[in-house]
Formats: structure tokens, C-alpha cells, sequence
């Protein structure tokens, strides 16, 4: 059973989000006009989760023992978040060239990125070495481009590692299971002559001297994520031996704490999972290796909130529809796997204030035009009316950041938000809402005539 001892602060945090959303409405960032969805981001709760994280490992590792957090860029790739973050101590883990250079727009520092992909261009490959960043090479193939990179006698300035797929399961989720027998990432352990040909990758390459697993990410059960770090653990150990030098010095566990939808309990927590991690292996805190965290979506995703107006309120068969300006646009995921990810809806009024009232069976749907786009169905709301906004509560990560690009909607603002002790909400823009000047411009604007016939 996983029990938040942060009860506390989890109310806290569902009471500065009430008096973000009704401080977006007063202050105009969402409005009936042009500006009828926004996202917003509970600085604190992004903070106080980074301490969280940072002091579950301090409480568990070795005196002096180096502990590198970094934070998934995918799950919130926006420069003001990235930098937030560094300032918290916790760098980037970056997987495509686009991600490294928000990682380096935010100053995180080259010693404090990790880059893993399971498709580096070479070109990816030597950027990396040349700045100096840590890298994970995700198979044989790549670690043979290194070779060719890397001058013999002379360590890379990059400490280099390899993945390795431990094959201890699947999730609830699938499409988030990286440590099935086939997925497509890093050296799958378990296959014929893997484990061998892992060991011998490693004789051969001095300079090889991490090793990195990342399991699955929502709907792995804390146990398997346990699992996985045992694996690679042991196998860093077998590799150690095996060459008969501590040649591995750090193990990188990857991220994947699942998130809780289901409330504002922030459960389970970084401290549980670190606490299993040192009941399940405890040699990875006795401060012999150094260790690598590439936590995401549970760094932010509590924090995040999508405010959208009601544009209409309507019924068809019998079935109230609220239709507002969230849905597959901001949440993709949500729309198209509905089941693997129910997000929660909040009703607030015209005013931005929670709306009471009994609850009514509605469908909550996006200004998208297919059937499917809906974010909720079937949920028992209070009413939503025409004007009224629904919240799509703890989207901070894999949402907002990661728009689709259906029927040309523009992507919403982003505005970080703290409270005061008065209750004044004050807001800082993270990324502006997107023009219509610049959807033209990415889709060929500049291009007008490219497809004409000659005159
Ligand atoms: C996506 C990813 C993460 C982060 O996963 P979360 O579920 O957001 O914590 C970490 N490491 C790698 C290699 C990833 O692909």
C-alpha cells in the first residue's frame, strides 16, 4: 500500500490551483474571445516536489555518494520549466536534438544532461561527445559508431553507457512497457548470447562505464520498477567482475513513477519508491556506484492545470455535452486511450469559482472535429454551462507540452503561478498562446505559391 504522508500539502496544493483558475479569469488569460483555453503551472508544487525527490535519495544513499537527478525533457518541454528545475538541482535528460537545445536554452549544464534516443544520428552522437554530455547508447550498432568516435587511449569527455532492456515485464499500459521481451529499447538481456555479448562490449571499451535501464513509465507497478533496477544492478556487478576493475561507476535507473489521476493525493511518492529501491537492492546505496534519475511526468504533472471555457452546452440522445476548447489538441493521449488515461475534470462557473450543484452524467468534449474528441464521458459534473470552465486537472506533464496538430488550433499559453500570503496570484508566461500568424508560418505560409503551375 502506498500511503502519502504529504496529505497536507496535497490539499494545499488543490487550494492555490482554485485561486489560480479564478486569478486566470479575472487577470484575462482565458477569456471568450481569443483566448478560450489556457494552461497553468503551480510553481511550489514543482519545487516542493523537486525537494521531495532530491531528499527520498539523500535519506537512502551512502554519505558523499553522487546522485544526478535529471528530468525527462519529454514530459514538460518548455526552456522556463527546464530552468526552474535546474535551479532545483535537478539537470535534463534529453532523447532528440530539439530536447538537447531547450536543455541548453535553460543553462542546464553539460554534466547535468543525459542524452538517451534509440535513434542517434551520428551527428548526434559526436555533438554529444563534443560537448561532453553523458550519453546511453541504446545497442551494438550504435556503440560501433562510437568506436569510431572515440580516439583509442583517450577517454570520451562524455562518461558513455549502454541500455539494457531487463525484460522483467509489461505494465498496465502497453504503450508505456519498455522492459517487455520485445521492445524496441536498448540490448534485450534475456535473449540468446545477450547477457555475453553485453559483458564483452564492456571488455572491450574501457570508456564504457554506465549502465541504464529505464522499465516503462505509467502503469508499472513500483515492484517491477524495483525489478528492473535489481537487474541491472546485478548485471553491472556480473560486468565488474567480469573485468576485474569497477569499470561501471554509475548506474542510470531511468525514471517512470507512475502518476495518480484519481486525486490530489500524490501517491506513490519519490520517498517510497526510493525506500523500496534500498529494501530491494541495497547495494545501489552503499555509495560504490554513482546513480542517474531521469524522473518525468511525476515531476510535474500534479502541478499542471488545463482551464478551458465552455463554449456551449448542449444534448444529443438524452446526454448533456459540455463543448469546450480542450481536447485532442492538448489531450492526445486522454482522446485517442481514454481508458489507459481518465484525466480528472473540475467545474468552475462563469467566474472561475468551483460551481456547486448536484453532479449530472455529461460528456466533456474538445473543439476538435471528429466523434471521438471527448476528455471525459459519462462523468458525473455539476452541470457545465454555456460560459462556465472545465478543468483538466494534473496535466503538467505530457499534455500542454505535447500538442497535436488537428484542425490548425492554436497551441494555449502557459503561465506559471505563485500565491502569495494574501492570496494574490501572480503570473509568469511560460510560453505565450500561440498567434494565427505563426500556425500560417509553420504550414507553408512562406511557401504560397510553391505549388502553382509554372506561368
Ligand atoms: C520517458 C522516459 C523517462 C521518463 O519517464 P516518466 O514516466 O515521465 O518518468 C525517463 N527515461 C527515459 C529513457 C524515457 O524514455
Amino acid at each position: 500500500m502506498h500511503h502519502s504522508t504529504d496529505t497536507h500539502s496535497d490539499s494545499a496544493a488543490a487550494a492555490r490551483r482554485d485561486l489560480a483558475v479564478r486569478a486566470a479569469v479575472d487577470q484575462g488569460l482565458v477569456t471568450d474571445d481569443d483566448r478560450p483555453v489556457v494552461a497553468l503551472l503551480d510553481v511550489r508544487a514543482v519545487r516542493e516536489t523537486a525537494a521531495a525527490l532530491r531528499d527520498a535519495f539523500t535519506e537512502v544513499a551512502a554519505p558523499g555518494q553522487n546522485v544526478l537527478h535529471t528530468f525527462a525533457v519529454k514530459a514538460a518541454s518548455l526552456v522556463p520549466v527546464l530552468r526552474l528545475l535546474d535551479e532545483e538541482g535537478i539537470g535534463c535528460e534529453v532523447a532528440s536534438p530539439g530536447e538537447l537545445a531547450l536543455a541548453r536554452a535553460a543553462g542546464v549544464p553539460a554534466d547535468r544532461t543525459v542524452l538517451d534516443s534509440p535513434a542517434k544520428t551520428l551527428a548526434e552522437l559526436r555533438e554529444a561527445l563534443g560537448l561532453g554530455i553523458a550519453l546511453n547508447a541504446d545497442n551494438p550498432q550504435e556503440l560501433a559508431r562510437l568506436d569510431a568516435l572515440v580516439t583509442p587511449g583517450e577517454p570520451p569527455a562524455s562518461p558513455v553507457g549502454l541500455r539494457v532492456n531487463p525484460q522483467v515485464g509489461e505494465g498496465s499500459i502497453g504503450a508505456m512497457s519498455t522492459a517487455t521481451a520485445t521492445s524496441k529499447f536498448g540490448v534485450a538481456l534475456r535473449d540468446p548470447g545477450a547477457r555475453e555479448g553485453v559483458v564483452e562490449a564492456y571488455r572491450r571499451r574501457p570508456w564504457l562505464t554506465r549502465l541504464h535501464s529505464h522499465i516503462g513509465s505509467q502503469g508499472i507497478p513500483l515492484e517491477l520498477m524495483a525489478e528492473g533496477a535489481r537487474a541491472t544492478y546485478d548485471l553491472a556487478e556480473e560486468i565488474n567482475a567480469a573485468v576485474g576493475r569497477r569499470q561501471i561507476d554509475t548506474l542510470d535507473l531511468g525514471g517512470g513513477l507512475p502518476v495518480n489521476f484519481s486525486s490530489d493525493e500524490f501517491t506513490p511518492t519519490h520517498r517510497e519508491y526510493a525506500q523500496l529501491l534500498a529494501r530491494t537492492v541495497p547495494g545501489l546505496f552503499d555509495g560504490r556506484y554513482g546513480i542517474v534519475t531521469e524522473f518525468g511526468r511525476s515531476l510535474t504533472a500534479k502541478a499542471g492545470t488545463v482551464l478551458a471555457r465552455v463554449e456551449y452546452a448542449k444534448s444529443a440522445g438524452g446526454r448533456p455535452i459540455a463543448v469546450t476548447h480542450a481536447g485532442a489538441q492538448i489531450a492526445v493521449r486522454t482522446v485517442f486511450t481514454p481508458d489507459a488515461w481518465p484525466l480528472r475534470v473540475a467545474a468552475y462557473d462563469a467566474k472561475g469559482l468551483p460551481k456547486k450543484g448536484g453532479a449530472v452524467a455529461q460528456d466533456v468534449a474538445g473543439p476538435c472535429c471528429f466523434a471521438g474528441d471527448l476528455v471525459a464521458r459519462d462523468r458525473l459534473l455539476p452541470r457545465l454551462e454555456e460560459g462556465d470552465h472545465a478543468a483538466l486537472l494534473d496535466t503538467g506533464a505530457y499534455y500542454f507540452s505535447n500538442p497535436f496538430g488537428y484542425n490548425s488550433l492554436p497551441r494555449p499559453g502557459v503561465y506559471g503561478f505563485t500565491v502569495g500570503e494574501d492570496e494574490t496570484v501572480r503570473f509568469a508566461a511560460v510560453r505565450e498562446p500561440q498567434s494565427l500568424e505563426s500556425i500560417v508560418a509553420e504550414s507553408g505560409g512562406a511557401h504560397r505559391d510553391a505549388l502553382r503551375s509554372a506561368d
